[in-house]
């Protein structure tokens, strides 16, 4: 069995942005020489996602809005932000939108439905944070 490891790295403008990855992705498996397997995607951070879906920039604003009715930034009393941290809000998003995505490998490629692609999602950025990406297979 193959199995081959590499860190993404992320530092983002904003406090929350959704960042495409695919390209990375495609990258890592053509480097792991995997034609049959799987690629694991997963944040390293307890305030950033990875997740699957479509690379629409209404849908980005939608899951953004979405995101600050459930944990609002700022506006609301979290008691995790009473340890003298600003960042509860992006812990939530986080557990809402997931830690990691798992792709299969068929013929050397990322096999996705219709229109899927893996994102970053960052809700407390502006500093280095990374990825693992973790492919298997044959
Ligand atoms: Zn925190």
């Amino acid at each position: 069995m193959k199995s081959y490891t590499e860190q993404l790295w992320f530092n983002t403008r904003n406090r929350q942005e959704f960042i495409n990855i695919t390209p990375q992705v495609e990258k890592a498996v053509a480097a792991s020489g995997v034609e049959e397997g799987l690629c694991l995607v997963n944040a390293m951070h307890i305030t950033a996602s990875v997740f699957i879906n479509d690379d629409e920039s209404g849908l980005h604003a939608d899951f953004s809005r979405w995101l600050e009715k459930f944990a609002p930034y700022g506006k609301e009393k979290y008691r995790h932000n009473d340890s003298g941290e600003d960042n509860a809000d992006a812990h939530l998003k986080r557990t809402i939108m997931g830690r990691e995505a798992v792709v299969a490998i068929t013929k050397g490629k990322l096999d996705f439905g219709p229109w899927e692609q893996i994102f970053y999602g960052e809700f407390d950025g502006r500093r280095r944070k990374r990825v693992l990406v973790k492919i298997i297979g044959e």
